[in-house]
């Protein structure tokens, strides 16, 4: 921390230095909260500090997709386990999110499988660097019959897609990409060539 530089209490210098660690968390967000938590009571502050610690504690990723699990599996493999999901269908996310955001659709009742980033020459982001090998493995050992690539639709999540694809072709089984849709309220004329292309090649039938 630079010191005498501020004019504020040690203690509230060290927050706000932590909370500036977290993404989106900008110098003014960090002081808006940081002032928020002082006038709450000691209570407050002591049950979400213990919160942070358990998550920090608990939380770890699962042993068999890599979402987040309290257990050695997540919940989602737990009930795939027990005939709740259906294990033959996976798909394959970037990030834990993208799980919550592919189960509010409510459109999705197989497994999952978290590659824990994307592939990124630039950023040195290598096949081994994200989780292809457990992926290969899982269709290896599990009774995988479909695979659906939902990586991210950017540059770096369409390499991965492709790369995918063909390693995943080769072992036999299905799989198949996302399809980018159009946002809804839009209007052609007001969409980008690349994202008109991949709807156009997403059609479905009627
Ligand atoms: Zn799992």
């Amino acid at each position: 921390l630079p010191e005498g530089i501020s004019k504020l209490p040690i203690a509230l210098e060290q927050l706000l230095f932590e909370l500036q660690k977290l993404p989106t968390i900008g110098q003014k967000s960090a002081q808006r909260l940081a002032f928020h938590l002082l006038q709450r009571r000691e209570k407050d502050a002591r049950s979400l500090s213990a919160a942070l610690i358990r998550v920090a504690e608990e939380i770890r990723s699962c042993k068999r997709c890599f979402y987040l699990a309290e257990d050695t599996l997540c919940p989602i493999c737990k009930d795939a386990e027990i005939g709740r999901r259906d294990a033959t269908s996976l798909c394959v996310v970037e990030q834990p999110l993208d799980v919550l955001a592919i189960e509010r659709t409510g459109a999705f009742r197989g497994v999952y499988h978290i590659l824990e980033g994307a592939l990124s020459p630039l950023k040195g982001i290598n096949t081994e660097d994200i989780r292809i090998a457990e992926l290969l493995r899982r269709l290896g050992e599990e009774a995988i019959s479909e695979v659906i690539l939902a990586t991210n639709p950017n540059v770096e999540g369409e390499a991965t897609g492709m790369y995918l694809a063909r390693l995943i072709q080769k072992q036999g089984t299905k799989v198949s990409r996302l399809a980018y849709g159009l946002p809804m309220g839009t209007h052609l004329e007001y969409t980008d060539a690349v994202t008109l292309a991949r709807a156009l090649s997403g059609r479905s039938s009627l």
